[in-house]
């Protein structure tokens, strides 16, 4: 969250009703504030959706967050069951010289104390990059085969793109969750949930032109270049800096496979691939080996998600269907050992996935700091705020304080 509530006035608008605007809209109206929340489309969930398709589901972005006590609560606050990550599920894998390769877990975690370490001392001259602090602290085989692989199936985007800014809390032996009717499911529960307790004050396929005039609060829980349209009369400076944010496109698809063709047999959350093996995908996930509910018939089909594109290969967004059909195809092929084709893919794009924690999203960050977010009650927020997983924004809003008069 970039800014801070005005917690002496009960009115706050909150504009979009993505998983950002709707958690915030959710936790404020629990803490006694008079929330309205308008959306430009008809249906809320912004980029989170589950699409139902014969042989199961397809989420269009996220598939799954770590189970912290807040995620718990919200998700048992709104009768929404949960499915944890199978116990025997938890490898992940990573592609070296042609072939799945076990990261172990031990070495994930290592990884990311150090991560946490090197950015907390203050002696040492600050890295420029994730990549430089990943070459001083790891050395560069530890950099391609194991920062670099991570930052492209999480990020989209290369250690080279990011400063190494701290990483958020840990939820490190937490257990990875998903609800059981997919990720369209909780944003759903949330959309009903404030429907019934705002009422009229939740205005849905009312898209919002310029920056309204409130009362009390104001959050901005729209992407960086729709806030930079909103607020570009009333701070052009900040207006200018957001909209120069980058994100890395991306696409995700769903392979739906015939069980019986797939050779590569083991468990796990999935397999990431290191820029340097040159493959067609990001990473690929194992939906269906790591979460129950993912296909409607388990002993005949599984479930796997590729990440494509990213900032290291962006023209695959511009590729002929048939193309990415047979791109996708011999990636399965080559790396899950998949005999013939898939059964169904389902394609979700995004040419704005996931924002790049480099300069420019810093540099936009203390602008709004400086200027428009100074005032209490003026707040950016959304996955560009600090906060890119859902868990993130839970927590942000689990924790603010209440109206206070
Ligand atoms: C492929 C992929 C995989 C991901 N995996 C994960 C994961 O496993 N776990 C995780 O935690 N995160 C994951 N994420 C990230 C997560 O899905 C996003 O960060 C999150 O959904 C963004 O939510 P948001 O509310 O910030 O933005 P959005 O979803 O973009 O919501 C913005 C809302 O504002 C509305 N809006 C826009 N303009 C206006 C206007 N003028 N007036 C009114 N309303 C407006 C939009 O219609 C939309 O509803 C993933 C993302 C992608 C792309």
């Amino acid at each position: 969250m970039i800014g801070t509530l005005d917690t002496r006035k009960k009115e706050v608008t909150i504009i979009g009703a993505g998983v950002s605007g709707l958690v915030a809209a959710y936790f404020l109206d629990q803490k006694s504030y008079e929330v309205t929340l308008i959306e430009a489309l008809p249906q809320a969930g912004g980029m989170v959706r589950t699409v139902r398709t014969p042989y199961g589901i397809s989420e269009s972005a996220a598939h799954s967050i770590p189970g912290t006590t807040p995620v718990i609560e919200l998700c048992d606050d709104l009768k929404v069951p949960l499915v944890s990550c199978l116990r025997d599920s938890r490898a992940r894998y990573v592609w070296r010289k042609g072939m799945p390769k076990q990261i172990p877990l031990s070495l994930l975690e290592v990884t990311s104390t150090l991560w946490r370490l090197a950015t907390t001392k203050k002696s040492e001259e600050p890295p420029s990059s994730l990549a430089e602090w990943g070459k001083r602290h790891m050395g560069q085989k530890a950099l391609d085969y194991l920062l670099n692989p991570m930052v492209r199936g999480i990020y989209g985007c290369r250690p080279e793109d990011l400063l190494p800014k701290k990483p958020a809390a840990s939820a490190r032996g937490v257990k990875i969750v998903t609800p059981e009717k997919g990720m369209g499911a909780l944003t759903s529960a949330l959309e009903s949930h404030l429907h019934q307790r705002l009422g009229v004050r939740f205005r849905r396929g009312e898209p919002i032109e310029s920056l309204p005039k409130v009362q009390g609060n104001l959050i901005l829980c729209t992407p960086p270049d729709i806030s930079a349209r909103l607020l570009s009369s009333s701070s052009s400076i900040l207006a200018g800096k957001l909209s120069k944010v980058p994100f890395s496109p991306l696409i995700s698809v769903t392979a739906f496979l015939p069980k019986q063709n797939v050779g590569f047999k083991s468990k796990g959350l999935g397999v990431l691939m290191p820029e340097v093996e040159n493959r067609k995908c990001l990473g690929i996930l194992f939906n269906s080996r790591s979460f129950v509910g993912r296909v409607t018939d388990p002993d005949r089909y599984e479930s796997f998600t590729l990440m494509l594109g990213g900032t290291s290969d962006p023209g695959t967004l511009d590729l002929s269907q048939t193309e990415l059909d047979n791109r996708v195809t011999s990636e399965l092929q080559i790396v899950l050992g998949l005999q013939g084709d898939p059964a169904h893919l389902e394609y979700h794009r995004w040419r704005h996935a996931i924002p790049i924690y480099g300069r420019a999203l810093q540099e936009a960050s203390e602008t709004a700091k400086e200027t428009w977010c100074k005032s209490p009650g003026q707040i950016l927020f959304g996955n560009f705020s600090g906060e890119v997983s859902i868990r993130g924004m839970i927590e942000t809003f689990q924790k603010t304080k209440g109206y206070s008069p």
